[in-house]
């Protein structure tokens, strides 16, 4: 069979391919470690024999293609996921996917060392936990995650693994396997998730660091019910106006952050008053809230993490109220490699590296020692939508930026 040989030709050709293996009732649906995401596989694996390439599964799972000779050589490897959320787009994970078939059959006709990788198991909501592929093959996967059971077959990750090939034994071994043994460098393309690039009329920019968190999913405060037109304002302790005046001043914090330089995007996602008691002539007596923060520096996060409690014991006292922001959930940063980062920003001059604020596969290796670097591609609608949208001439000029980086880097 003859594919289409540009760049270009073959991603939409690809792209098209794993829209048809996947489709659902709108968008795509490729469950991690399930049938659609194998079938994305063997096809991709099937059109990398077809140029030239060797492709072969991991023990986990995940699908590596390489030039051939380059054997058990140490070498960069450049990729993403093939899996995707229910009813997602076709561009998350996938473009990266197939950046990486693209780079690594150009660098088999350059000589280079390079190696593409697939890797299952990315999005979070099949096994409740985000880069199980990638985890399982750091060998990194604990005994409790390889029996949490997916979300619509209800059978645990470890038999999925079983059934799509892989070896879950592997998965849990504690040591990396040998293909990530010999990664010296992991480079992504991904399409960006929110609307900066297309803000900015930019077709692709590095990726500077991905965001952590600071998140209160539970938090609450307490004041006391009252008749509306009865309480004078002096004996009131209403908590939505004590949650109002926190918010107001987290949001003025915000503005005063981004003036000094600092990255920071808030959201109070959860905000709540019990539907039972509710009423228009009623001071609530509770309200539940959620917080969560993202930065990606760390020290934004741990000062924020200072101030909240004495911000809401300043406000509460005041108004009468108490707040009990309850356990948080925190995750750190990962500043993406800096050399690597470097050699994308040469690759596209002028062009201002874009903070991620979700997390990837890059940084999952970041995070294990394996250093990383990511570009983003502009793209329309976010992400985790049937109506993402990236342009494959956007695309082209990100995997350009991202062939020239990785040339440079050797
Ligand atoms: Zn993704």
């Amino acid at each position: 069979m003859r594919f289409p040989d540009s760049d270009g030709a073959l991603a939409g050709h690809l792209l098209a391919l794993f829209r048809r293996l996947s489709a659902d009732a709108e968008g795509v649906t490729r469950p991690a470690y399930g049938a659609a995401e194998s079938a994305c596989l063997r096809a991709l694996a099937a059109i990398a024999r077809e140029q030239g390439l060797q492709a072969w599964p991991d023990a986990a799972g995940n699908l590596w293609l390489q030039p051939p000779g380059l054997g058990e050589a140490p070498a960069p490897a450049c990729g993403s996921h093939m899996d995707s959320v229910p009813r997602g787009g076709n561009f998350d994970g996938a473009a990266g996917v197939v950046a990486g078939f693209l780079a690594v059959r150009q660098a088999m006709r350059d000589g280079r060392a390079l190696r593409a990788v697939a890797l299952r198991g990315e999005e979070s909501p099949w096994f409740g936990a985000p880069h199980v592929g990638l985890r399982a093959a750091f060998g990194a996967l604990s005994a409790t995650e390889l029996a949490i059971p997916r979300r619509d077959t209800g059978k645990p990750l470890a038999w999925h693994i079983a059934e799509q090939g892989g070896d879950p034994a592997a998965a849990g071994a504690g040591t990396p396997l040998p293909e990530i043994s010999r990664t010296s460098f992991f480079w992504e393309l991904h399409i960006e998730q929110g609307p900066v690039l297309l803000d900015r009329g930019q077709p692709a920019a590095p990726v500077s660091a991905v965001r952590g968190h600071l998140r209160f999913p539970a938090a609450r405060c307490r004041g006391e019910a009252g008749h509306s037109g009865a309480v004078p304002r002096h004996l009131r302790r209403d908590p939505v106006l004590a949650v109002a005046e926190l918010l107001q001043e987290l949001d003025t914090l915000w503005v005063r952050s981004l003036q000094e330089g600092a990255d920071l995007v808030l959201t109070a996602g959860q905000l709540l008053v019990d539907p039972a008691t509710a009423a228009a002539t009623r001071i609530p007596d509770a309200v539940s809230f959620s917080l969560d923060l993202r930065s990606t520096q760390a020290a934004t996060l741990a000062g924020l993490s200072a101030l909240l409690p004495r911000r809401c014991a300043e406000i509460g006292a005041r108004r009468g109220v108490t707040f009990d922001l309850g356990t948080p959930v925190t995750a750190a940063p990962v500043v993406l490699d800096a050399a690597g980062r470097a050699a994308l920003e040469a690759a596209l001059p002028g062009v201002q590296p874009v903070a991620s604020g979700a997390g990837h596969d890059a940084a999952e290796f970041s995070r294990r020692g394996v250093p990383a670097a990511m570009v983003f591609i502009r793209n329309t609608h976010g992400s985790h939508n049937p109506a993402e949208a990236m342009e494959v001439e956007d695309f082209l000029a990100g995997l350009a930026a991202l062939q020239a980086a990785i040339a440079s880097r050797g």
